[in-house]
C-alpha cells in the first residue's frame, strides 16, 4: 500500500494519542504522566498502572501498553512481536481501503428525517418506546442508548449511506429489549438484518474514514 497513506494514518494517531494523554493528565493528577514510544516504527502509548500483569490493547485508536512500574514496555511489545505487527497491518490495509469509502452529504435536514421516520418504523416493529433523541459529533461511537430511553446519534453519520443508518437506529432501539451485545440481541438484529456483520464492517470503515 502507498506509504504515504501510513505516515499519514501514522500522524493521526499521534495526534490522538497527545490529545489522550492531555486529557489523562487532566484528570489523573496521582497517575504517573504516560508517554509516547515507538515500535517498529508504530507509535504507542505507555500506562503505568498498579497493574499485576501487562496488557497490550490494539484498537482503531492504536496501540497502548499498560505496564506496572519497572517493567519495560518494549520488552512486553518485542514478546507480542508477531501479533501486534500483524494486526497493525491489517489496521493499515483497513485504513487504505477506508479512503476508497465514498461519502453522503445529507443535509442535516435531510438526515434528521431520515433518522426519525426509522425511529417509528423500527419502534413499531419492535414495541419499543424512546424519550428522547439527541444528535452530537462524537468519536468513539455511532450512537449509544441510555436506560433512561435517551438515544444518541453521532453527527457523523449525516455522511454515510442510508442502509447503515437504518442499521444503527435498529441497533440502538434494540438495545431498549437487550442492554448488552450477547446472543439474544444478536438475534434480534440478525431478523431485521441478516448480513449485519458485513454491516459492521462497513461501519468499521467508514468509523476509520470519518471518526478517527
Ligand atoms: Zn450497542
Amino acid at each position: 500500500m502507498a506509504r504515504s497513506a501510513e505516515i499519514v494514518f501514522v500522524l493521526k494517531v499521534k495526534e490522538k494519542m497527545m490529545k489522550f494523554l492531555r486529557l489523562r493528565k487532566q484528570v489523573e493528577k496521582k497517575v504517573e504522566e504516560p508517554v509516547i514510544m515507538e515500535f517498529e516504527g508504530i507509535p504507542f502509548v505507555v500506562i503505568r498502572r498498579r497493574v499485576r500483569y501487562s496488557r497490550v490493547e490494539f484498537k482503531n485508536n492504536g496501540l497502548r501498553v499498560i505496564v506496572p512500574r519497572g517493567i519495560d514496555p518494549l520488552k512486553v511489545l518485542e514478546e507480542n512481536r508477531t501479533s501486534i505487527l500483524k494486526k497493525y497491518r491489517k489496521l493499515i490495509s483497513q485504513v487504505e481501503t477506508a479512503r476508497e469509502k465514498s461519502l453522503v452529504h445529507w443535509t442535516a435536514r435531510e438526515f434528521e428525517t431520515l433518522i426519525s421516520s426509522y425511529i417509528e418504523q423500527y419502534s413499531r416493529q419492535l414495541q419499543v418506546k424512546v424519550k428522547e433523541i439527541r444528535f452530537r459529533k462524537m468519536r468513539r461511537r455511532w450512537g449509544s442508548c441510555r436506560s433512561d430511553r435517551i438515544i444518541t446519534f453521532n453527527r457523523y453519520m449525516q455522511f454515510i449511506p442510508e442502509p447503515l443508518i437504518a442499521y444503527i437506529v435498529f441497533h440502538e432501539l434494540a438495545h431498549l429489549i437487550v442492554r448488552g451485545h450477547g446472543q439474544r440481541f444478536k438475534r434480534i438484529i440478525a431478523q431485521q438484518f441478516p448480513l449485519y456483520r458485513q454491516m459492521d464492517k462497513e461501519l468499521n470503515l467508514y468509523g476509520l474514514k470519518l471518526l478517527t
